[in-house]
């Protein structure tokens, strides 16, 4: 663009949303250069941060006059590069719009801005008496606006759903400025097909999240929760669906690491083991509820049975929020030891539960194989079919990387699997995107984007 337009947008930005609402390079803050990826974007021409919905409609209008891209930024904790700058855009920071408008605890319900940080989200429906069930490591710097726009999945999707199930409804700001109003409040509005699902899971190239409604389900008061070691895939899925039927589906959590991972986060956090090392499967099992101490009885008899029936070799029961909370942190504990593996490729894909071990098994054989020297760790939301790995380092092995994720997807797709279970697909995806999706899916999406972004402004180069 020429410098001339460049100026003119500028100027008409800073009109917008005043002088402090504006930055333009050098004082772009190095952190909006990049997010939790690694991927890496271009030279944005600006970052705007309105306050309200009317700025963010009148930054579109003014971007999709002059045909400026724009990059719409939560958190920045996205692992797809869905946040990465495009060379030119203006980034669009929600962080300003950071305000709980409403609790309606009686209607479980909470309505709020799209820059509000999960975990404040998760504290204020606490303190109404209620919970907002969406959790996630990154829960004290993601965005709710970046948790709806990648429709996130986490830690308690087994029993509460991804983020689609908890937004009853959205505001929205389309690529031309029009405001899409949807805040519906009800469980139930079949009044037509409900537009906002076309936002959800859309990573910014559909339209601007500015407001949500979100459904609060009843406030818990701590969990029951087990550190179990396993002797394979087979057991874990029996466990999982014995303590489903015991516990009459108050499973809130099923997380698997397998011995590579557990190995290595009690190795880079020093932690101590809560169960013996050396078996071949460890996973987490929670129960959260009302009433945890009185709960306690019911998960002990279900760890029980588990052990009668051979399907755990060892166990740690927490006796303790505390104690919930430290087999947690190993879980957690992945942020800790990617810098100790260099520059490492992190896998998100998901498969039909029954076929987890199998395709582990796999992946894990395939790898081997083609590059000996390659480093990897399984875990995952297991419960939900999701399985992370994470594999590297890769500058030595597989410069491009090109290769282990052939590789990975190869698999994944002939396991009828997803190549992004909930990081979503961003710029790092987008090659794979054809292997979950049918020709006829992508050709109805690009359908609908250029009818949604007819000069194709938002977030572009992502997604497809
Ligand atoms: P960003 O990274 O800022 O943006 C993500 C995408 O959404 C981008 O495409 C961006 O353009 C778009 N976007 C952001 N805000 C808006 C908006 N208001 N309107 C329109 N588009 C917007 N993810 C999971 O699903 N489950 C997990 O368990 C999980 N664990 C994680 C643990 C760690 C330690 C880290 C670092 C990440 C984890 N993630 C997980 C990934 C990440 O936290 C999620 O994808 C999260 O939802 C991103 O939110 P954000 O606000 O950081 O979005």
């Amino acid at each position: 663009m020429p410098q001339s337009h460049k100026r003119i947008v500028i100027e008409r930005l800073v009109a917008a949303l005043g002088k402090d609402g504006l930055k333009t390079a050098p004082a772009i803050p190095d952190a909006c250069l990049r997010d939790w990826s690694a991927e890496r974007g271009g030279m944005p021409l600006a970052l705007a941060t309105p306050e309200n919905t009317n700025q963010v409609s009148a930054v579109l209008r003014i971007c999709h006059d002059a045909g400026v891209p724009v990059v719409p930024q939560g958190g920045r904790t996205g692992l797809a590069g869905g946040a990465v700058p495009s060379e030119g855009a203006v980034l669009l920071s929600l962080a300003a719009m950071n305000r709980i408008e409403e609790i309606d605890a009686a209607s479980g319900l909470m309505v709020v801005q799209a820059g509000c940080v999960l975990q404040v989200l998760q504290e204020a429906a606490e303190a109404a008496g209620r919970s907002l069930q969406l959790d996630l490591g990154a829960r004290g710097s993601a965005q709710i606006g970046g948790n709806i726009a990648t429709n996130a999945g986490g830690n308690r999707v087994i029993r509460y759903g991804m983020a689609r199930e908890l937004v009853l409804g959205l505001e929205v700001v389309l690529a031309d400025g029009t405001v899409l109003p949807m805040m519906n409040r009800m469980p139930k509005n079949n009044a037509a097909l409900d537009l906002k699902h076309l936002f959800i899971g859309s990573e910014g190239t559909m339209g601007i999240i500015t407001r949500a409604v979100l459904r609060l389900h009843p406030r818990v008061a701590g969990a029951n929760a087990a550190l179990v070691a396993i002797s394979g895939f087979a057991e874990a899925a029996g466990l999982l669906a014995h303590a489903q039927k015991t516990l009459s589906g108050r499973v809130t959590a099923f997380e698997l690491m397998w011995a590579d991972y557990y190995d290595a986060v009690l190795a880079v956090t020093g932690r101590r083991p809560p169960v013996t090392r050396g078996h071949p499967v460890y996973a987490l099992i929670e129960m959260q509820g009302a009433d945890p101490d009185r709960e306690r009885d019911d998960f002990q008899a279900m760890m029980e049975q588990a052990f009668e029936a051979g399907l755990i070799q060892d166990a740690a029961i927490a006796m303790s929020q505390r104690e919930v909370d430290d087999f947690w942190a190993l879980r957690d504990g992945v942020a800790e030891i990617l810098p100790h593996w260099a520059t490492t490729i992190n896998f998100d894909v998901s498969v039909p539960l029954a076929r987890i071990g199998d395709c582990v098994d796999d992946i894990r054989a395939a790898l081997k194989d083609r590059f000996p020297a390659l480093q990897f760790m399984f875990f995952g939301h297991a419960g939900d079919g999701n399985i992370h790995l994470v594999a590297g380092p890769i500058e030595t092995v597989d410069p491009t990387g090109h290769g282990i994720e052939s590789t990975v997807y190869d698999l994944i797709r002939s396991y009828g699997g997803s190549v992004s279970a909930e990081h979503g697909i961003g710029l790092h995806k987008k090659p794979w995107l054809s292997y979950s999706r049918s020709d006829a899916e992508l050709d109805l999406l690009r359908h609908m984007k250029g009818l949604l972004d007819p000069k194709g402004i938002l977030n572009p180069g992502k997604v497809i």
